[in-house]
C-alpha cells in the first residue's frame, strides 16, 4: 500500500478536481469550501490510517492520544476503518463522542462555578441542552453537515482506493515474478531432459 507521503500527494493533487466538481454540482462557493476543506482534513489527518501509528495520527499533536482507544479496538485496514462510508461514519461518531464528553464536562464545571443547583440536576440539564442544540443544528444545517460528510468520505475514498490499487499492483507484480520463475525453471527442466535424452540416444547408438 502507498506510504503516508504518497497519500498526501494524492490528496493534494485531487483537491482541485474535488473543488472544481463540487463547484459545478452545487454552484455555490460556501458548499464548495465545506466539501474541499473536509476533503483536505480527511485526506491529511482524519483518514482510515488513524487505525495505526501513521502520519495522519501524528498530525493530531498532543490530541493524538484521543485516537489510541480507536487503534486498540480496530484492526488495521479492517472494514471499520477502511470500509466505504462505515469508516468515515465511525470516525465521525468517535470524534463526536470525545468532543461531546469534553463539552459536557466543561459546561458542568462552568455552571457549578457559576453557582448552579445540585450536581445531578445540573448534569441532566446540561445533557438535555446539548442534545437539543445538536438536534437543532442537524435539522437546520443539514446541507452543511452533509457537505462536510461528503468531503470527508471523498478524502477517505481517495485513501482506500489508492491502498487497494497499491495492493492489487503488488499482487500483480508478485504473480508475474513467480510465473517468470516458474517459466525459467520449466525451460531449464526441459533443457536438462533434452540433454538426458540425447545422451541416452548416443549410448544406444554406440551399443
Ligand atoms: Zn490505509
Amino acid at each position: 500500500m502507498p506510504s503516508g507521503r504518497t497519500h498526501d500527494r494524492i490528496t493534494l493533487w485531487t483537491l482541485p478536481v474535488v473543488a472544481g466538481t463540487s463547484h459545478i454540482i452545487t454552484g455555490n462557493s460556501h458548499f464548495t469550501l465545506l466539501i474541499a476543506g473536509s476533503f483536505l482534513f480527511s485526506g491529511l489527518m482524519f483518514g482510515p490510517d488513524l487505525d495505526i501509528y501513521s502520519l495522519q495520527f501524528l498530525r493530531w499533536g498532543w490530541l493524538r492520544y484521543l485516537w489510541l482507544p480507536y487503534q486498540k479496538s480496530i484492526r488495521h485496514r479492517s472494514l471499520f476503518s477502511h470500509g466505504p462510508i462505515i469508516g468515515t461514519a465511525l470516525r465521525v461518531l468517535y470524534l463526536a463522542t470525545w468532543i461531546g464528553m469534553l463539552a459536557f464536562l466543561t459546561l458542568v464545571a462552568h455552571r457549578l462555578i457559576a453557582g448552579g443547583s445540585e450536581l445531578s440536576n445540573l448534569a441532566l440539564n446540561v445533557a438535555l441542552d446539548m442534545a437539543r442544540s445538536v438536534k437543532r443544528s442537524l435539522l437546520e444545517r443539514y446541507p452543511e453537515w452533509l457537505s462536510l460528510f461528503i468531503g470527508m468520505e471523498l478524502g477517505a475514498m481517495s485513501h482506500y482506493l489508492s491502498d487497494w490499487l497499491g495492493s492489487a499492483y503488488k499482487r500483480f507484480a508478485a504473480n508475474k515474478q513467480t510465473s517468470n520463475k516458474e517459466r525459467t525453471s520449466a525451460s531449464k527442466r526441459t533443457a536438462k531432459e533434452r540433454q538426458g535424452k540425447s545422451q541416452k540416444s548416443k549410448v544406444k547408438s554406440q551399443k
